[in-house]
């Protein structure tokens, strides 16, 4: 599994034999939701960023630090939309169904992407994030979810902030699939890299080998993994051959 040679699928960056993409949800939120990545996260293999714009293809995602600047992110934005961010600094508000339902129109949630000094930063520096309400997630946690296994409990994922949030948003209908496929993309990539033992792996992978590679397995396939005859077809993502 760990053979330098394989391709990767070039979206969910699994080996292509590993590739998540059929699982993603594929969800339409009626909350815009806008990423802010600082540059120096956008390349990495564990942003779970790349996973977020999967489950939720309509999610816009801007990078922040390059030159020449990109768009302005407000143009993302809707018009009449209350922008509001998700940053747990000073003047936040918990994120609550009262909130939301205090604002003048519908948010537009906007959530800066890096570590805690570089989206203070965008915070400060972006217009369009300086302005916007400021909101902090409620006391709750996922349980169980992949990362958090190995992560102190409060290190959450940006994929997982913005589920909590949508949780709020939109009804907690929209935890379930997002949470699922987070749970077998994140242990597919423990998996990958050492830190997960086949048979553990959310979902299964009975069934799925390197290329040349003889089966293995270790016992049944759970229910949810692969249905049979599932295709990759419409899907943003190398197919299979
Ligand atoms: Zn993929």
């Amino acid at each position: 599994m760990r053979d330098r040679d394989q391709t990767s699928c070039p979206t969910c960056r699994l080996p292509d034999w590993l590739c998540v993409c059929s699982y993603a949800p594929r969800l339409t939120t009626r909350t815009r939701i806008l990423l802010v990545v600082h540059v120096s996260d956008f390349g990495r293999t564990s942003n779970t960023v790349r996973l977020l714009a999967l489950a939720i293809p309509d999610v816009a995602v801007v990078c922040h630090g390059v030159f020449p600047a990109p768009a302005d992110p407000a143009s993302h934005v809707p018009a009449g939309a209350t922008p509001v961010v998700l940053f747990p600094g000073h003047g936040a508000n918990p994120l609550t169904p009262d909130v939301v339902a205090s604002l003048p129109s519908p948010p537009a949630l906007i959530v800066p992407d890096g570590n805690w000094r570089q989206a203070s930063r965008m915070v400060k520096r972006l217009p369009l994030l300086a302005k916007a309400v400021k909101v902090a997630l409620p006391d709750r946690a996922f349980a169980g979810t992949a990362l958090r296994r190995n992560r102190p409990e409060h290190h959450m994922s940006t994929y997982e902030a913005v589920t909590q949030a949508l949780v709020v948003l939109e009804g907690e209908a929209v935890a379930s699939p997002l949470l699922d496929f987070y749970r077998r993309a994140t242990d597919r990539m423990l998996f990958v890299r050492g830190k997960l033992g086949r048979g553990d792996v959310y979902g299964g992978i009975d069934g799925l080998n390197p290329p040349g590679q003889a089966p293995q397995a270790t016992g049944g396939r759970e229910a949810g993994s692969r249905p049979p005859g599932q295709t990759l077809s419409g899907f943003r993502c190398r197919p299979k051959v």
